[in-house]
């Protein structure tokens, strides 16, 4: 090959390489950028969720911006005017207790110390020092955002927006000012709503007993609480009205023993259940949710024992000053003391922690401000059921439909100082006034003392109004106008409340429409084992040494093949991602390939025109199957799919196959077949380049570059992601049925070859084709030569249509898709050995079996052990039982058996894991015989398109729907990959081309097994 048709293409893929080089470009020259005045294209428009502008990205945020860029791309690449916004959330408690901390370490200073102004400046410079990362991260990762309009949630425009929505629900009625309990965090000193409590379901406590005196010293009467300290705040002791025990005292008083006061007893039907304890109750209104309905209905006074620093107010008399949980000893050791005390007995109770720093949170009356939720939240659950907006997975409708039902009023203030503050303003006569600008005087009474309400608002009051305060509300934009409703709200199932839900009430209270038409709820990332990723648990992933490492297209990649439409979890394993970067190397090696061969080939009459050969016709037929299938999972957000779909064209049928079969036509002397080979080639690449691009935008583009440039194309643009995605084709079966039974037959004499154990210099004699369709017929018999040397076979012999195969003792058979293939094994298996590795084999199962089976009829294994390690054991047992089944098969058709239909043919895995390979494969084109045979079996291993020892129709229909079994199978496939890959370089550079690698190396040894079970345990949908 001349110098000349040396390709542009470096010999190595180096990701970080041509992953540093286009995002710049991407941005320079625009390509981000929607055109809010361009409306005779369709719009699709996403708004990121915004990060908090605090944090760096973690896996999850790499999922979001991986799954948006893949929609964005797609639907700009097919003509649409597609924008995707970008910014950052100010997150209200998060940022200040940083800064907070800050102060705290560098100039032991508190926020109080330096006040509110000076505060926020510091806040703000903070900002503007760190809140740029995220922007650089996700330029990492690829993300096509429209960073003209990045914006943030506490910027001049936003904060104009969050000002108009307070004052028009105000004016509503919609928002209102009360003297609520809330929940209280008293180490962030702040408010929270109901979403931002931890619930500790059983935390072991007591109940403590102890007597109220009556007041006229007649007796006393017994009531149990797990909380003593709160007794100090009692106003009221409950009994049920139908409790004939209490009935008389209803309406006395009891005194109360610490501090004097008396108070009444009161019959509440509601509070009280004579069951529980003594059948009467201590009344805490101020420091009690239930407590404080019972105040409201009897017109109790609220007295507020505990502070909001949780320590004891000048209320709790003698006990001033003391922590909450101190004053529950001293009030206890008072109540013995006085002789009151009754006895405690351990109790489980739910205990509520504040989300962000664990503090068990107290219950304080004060006043917030809340938001009227349920006028907002009916049209809001009429637009789901109206299906205006629907939920994917289908499932979180329900979960969406049930709390919306139940909501409760929002309460909006937060007792910070970073965020919006709110726009409401007291005069000395205690009169509100809302404004959207600074009033000068009380619009009751016009006084001028006025005096702003401190508090913030809650940061998800801001995020709410996000998908369209960012297209500039409250003016009526063009940008509204183009994008609003957004296409697409894509986000973590964990913010469906705190978030999805309050832009919808949001959006179709401000807007008149729904802020998005589909919501996607992507699965949370976990770490291989499936376990949530935490700092303590030391498995975090940081997205960025992942793209360091692999490259963001190999961790794109990875992300889109483990989000299913209808999954929870991701479970990433690192290898895995190693896996798909040996992917982007392949797609680098084939480009190399074909460049090499595309000698004075330019585009130009459809390569449908130009194919010569059934291959040629085949791979067309197939890179239509893999265009509608990707397009068609897109548009399903079926990202695994579609993830699927690319994988197996491009690296099955494009790289494994296609250049192989079209090395002929490419080194061959007829010009006309060169000339069509080329034409298919360059064509089924250049599209499979721009079918895969949003997914692995970067490595895409380079290798469209340089078929662009080395091809002289005219008018194609100037990036793969401007140009056009391609379109649905009418896919051509005849091309398909006829030709693919030679790769069909090709792969099952190799699967005979690995599970019969057969090296490859021994020839496989007589074997027999037949079950084919007259036209595969024809085609099978052209290429039988290529059938032959492929899969080092002699004297092929094809059974007439429609004649059934005779009794053919000691042969393998193989089943696919319209083919059959009968293979003899004398003489090409050594008997006696083979028998005795099998009765071996057997052995051991038997043993494995065996122990499996007696830990499973342990009775007090099977009911303590946890479910997940007892149904790993059933998936194992079960699995043996299989392997046992196969093995046995096996060793009769060695006896001089037949082959039997041992089960199910397994259907193609749905997610073909990769094979990984550490070092880079030789471009295709420097092996121009078959292939070393240890590299041909593996290759031909994930196909599985059929097994020996197995008669039964698999239909192809049946082969796309994935079998869990064969997606173990591949799984475990994969993770041995790597040691195969190293045995078989070694035994190929010690051996040369021909040579297969030592039996022990390609026997999996007996520590190995482990591998594959493994895989197939991991519990599975
Ligand atoms: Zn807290
Ligand atoms: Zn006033």
């Amino acid at each position: 090959m001349s110098d000349a048709n040396e390709p542009k293409l470096p010999k190595a893929y180096d990701h970080r390489q041509v992953e540093a080089r286009w995002y710049p470009v991407w941005r320079e020259r625009g390509y981000f950028h929607a055109d809010e005045k361009d409306r005779s294209r369709p719009a699709f428009s996403i708004v990121l969720p915004p990060p908090n502008v605090t944090g760096s990205l973690h896996l999850g945020h790499a999922l979001t911006a991986t799954l948006q860029d893949i929609l964005v791309r797609f639907r700009r690449m097919s003509g649409y005017n597609a924008l995707w916004l970008p910014g950052t959330d100010h997150a209200g408690i998060a940022t200040q207790m940083i800064v907070e901390k800050e102060l705290q370490k560098t100039e032991k200073k508190s926020r109080h110390d330096v006040g509110r102004a000076e505060f926020l400046a510091r806040v703000w410079k903070w900002k503007e020092q760190y809140g740029s990362r995220i922007g650089v991260q996700h330029a990492a990762l690829g993300a096509s955002l429209d960073w003209e309009r990045e914006r943030f949630t506490m910027d001049e425009g936003l904060s104009r927006a969050v000002r108009e929505v307070f004052v028009r629900l105000w004016e509503e009625g919609l928002i209102y000012r009360a003297k609520r309990l809330i929940n209280w965090c008293p180490r962030c000193h702040t408010a929270l709503s109901d979403l931002e409590v931890t619930y500790e379901e059983n935390h072991p406590g007591e109940l403590y007993s102890f007597a109220y005196p009556l007041a006229d010293g007649s007796g006393d009467i017994v009531v149990a609480t797990t909380r003593p300290e709160t007794m100090l705040g009692d106003t009221a002791v409950a009994v049920h009205p139908d409790d004939d025990r209490y009935r008389a005292l209803v309406g006395k008083e009891v005194a109360h023993p610490l501090l004097g006061r008396r108070i009444p007893i009161i019959a509440d039907g509601i509070l009280v259940d004579p069951k529980f304890g003594t059948g009467a109750v201590k009344v805490t209104p101020a420091h009690d949710f239930n407590d404080f309905e019972v105040g409201q209905r009897h017109g109790l006074p609220m007295i507020s024992v505990i502070g909001p620093d949780g320590r004891m107010t000048a209320e709790a008399g003698p006990f001033q000053g003391l922590d909450r949980f101190e004053a529950r000893k001293q009030v206890k050791a008072a109540l013995e003391g006085k002789g009151l005390a009754r006895g405690a007995k351990p109790h489980l109770l739910p205990l509520g922690r504040c989300q962000r720093c664990e503090t068990v949170l107290e219950p304080l009356l004060s006043d917030q401000w809340f938001v009227r939720i349920e006028p907002l939240a009916k049209p809001a659950i009429e637009a789901v059921e109206e299906g205006r907006t629907r939920f994917l997975p289908e499932s979180w409708t329900n979960t969406y439909m049930a709390w919306m039902r139940n909501i409760h009023d929002w309460c909006i203030s937060r007792q910070l100082w970073w965020g919006h503050q709110i726009p409401a303003w007291y005069c000395g006569d205690g009169h509100t006034t809302v404004a959207r600008e600074e009033p000068a005087r009380c619009g009751t009474c016009g006084r001028s003392d006025l005096r702003r309400d401190e508090d913030v608002l809650d940061t998800w009051f801001s995020s709410a109004l996000w998908p369209f305060s960012t297209l500039g509300w409250p003016e009526a934009t063009d940008e509204l106008k183009t994008f609003y409703p957004t296409s697409v709200m894509e986000t973590g199932h964990d913010i469906i409340f705190f978030w999805v839900a309050r832009m919808m009430m949001m959006g179709i209270h401000f807007m008149g429409d729904v802020p998005f038409r589909t919501v996607f709820l992507h699965p949370m990332v976990r770490d291989e084992k499936g376990q949530k990723m935490s700092k303590t648990r030391g498995n975090v992933i940081d997205p960025l040494d992942i793209t360091e490492k692999y490259g963001a297209d190999a961790l794109r990649f990875t992300l889109a093949a483990l989000t299913s439409a209808q999954g929870r979890d991701i479970k990433l394993a690192k290898d895995r991602i190693d896996g798909y970067r040996a992917f982007a190397n392949k797609l680098w090696n084939a480009t190399r390939f074909a460049l090499m061969n595309l000698e004075g080939f330019r585009f130009g009459a459809p390569a449908e025109e130009r194919a010569r050969t059934p291959a040629d016709r085949w791979i067309l037929a197939r890179l239509a199957r893999a265009v509608n299938g990707t397009v068609d999972a897109l548009e399903a957000f079926r990202f695994d799919e579609a993830a699927t779909t690319l994988y197996r064209f491009l690296w099955g049928d494009l790289c494994d196959w296609y250049i192989e079969l079209a090395k002929e036509a490419l080194y061959g002397e007829d010009r006309d077949k060169r000339e069509g080979a080329q034409a298919v080639l360059a064509h089924a690449l250049e599209t499979a380049l721009r079918l895969l691009h949003p997914f692995m935008p970067f490595v895409t583009e380079e290798l469209w570059q340089t078929l662009r440039s080395s091809t002289g194309a005219d008018g194609w643009p100037d990036s793969v992601m401007v140009a056009r995605y391609p379109e649905r084709r009418t896919p051509d079966d005849h091309a398909e049925s006829t030709f693919g039974p030679v790769i069909g037959i090709v792969e099952a004499l190799r699967n005979v070859r690995g599970e019969m154990n057969i090296p490859w210099k021994t020839a496989l004699l007589g074997v027999e084709v037949g079950a084919l369709s007259e036209e595969a017929h024809a085609t099978v018999r052209a290429e039988s030569g290529r059938i032959e040397r492929l899969a080092n076979a002699r004297e092929i012999v094809l059974r007439p249509a429609g004649k059934p195969a005779g009794r053919r003792p000691q042969c393998a058979v193989a089943v696919g898709d319209s083919f059959e293939v009968l293979i003899p094994l004398a003489g090409a298996v050594d008997m006696a050995a083979e028998t005795a590795r099998v009765d071996k084999e057997i052995a051991r199962v038997d043993e494995d079996l065996a122990g499996v089976a007696k830990r499973l009829s342990n009775e007090s294994f099977v009911a303590r052990a946890p479910a997940e390690v007892v149904a790993e054991a059933r998936a194992r047992a079960s699995e043996l039982g299989e392997k046992r089944g196969k093995l046995l098969a096996h060793r009769a058709l060695l006896a001089g058996g037949e082959g039997a239909p041992a089960q199910e043919a397994p259907a193609p895995a749905p997610a073909p894991a990769p094979a990984t390979e550490r070092a880079p494969e030789p471009p295709p084109g420097e092996a121009r015989t078959p292939l070393p045979p240890a590299r041909e079996e593996r290759r031909a291993r994930p196909k599985k398109a059929a097994k020996v020892g197995t008669v039964g129709a698999k239909k192809a229909k049946k082969a796309k729907k994935p079998s869990p079994r064969a997606a173990s199978a591949k799984r475990a496939a994969a993770k041995k990959a790597p040691k195969r890959k190293v045995l078989e370089g070694r035994a190929q550079k010690g051996a040369g081309k021909g040579a297969r690698p030592p039996a022990a190396a390609r026997r999996r040894p007996k520590g190995a097994r482990g591998a594959a079970q493994r895989a197939r345990r991991r519990p599975r949908r």
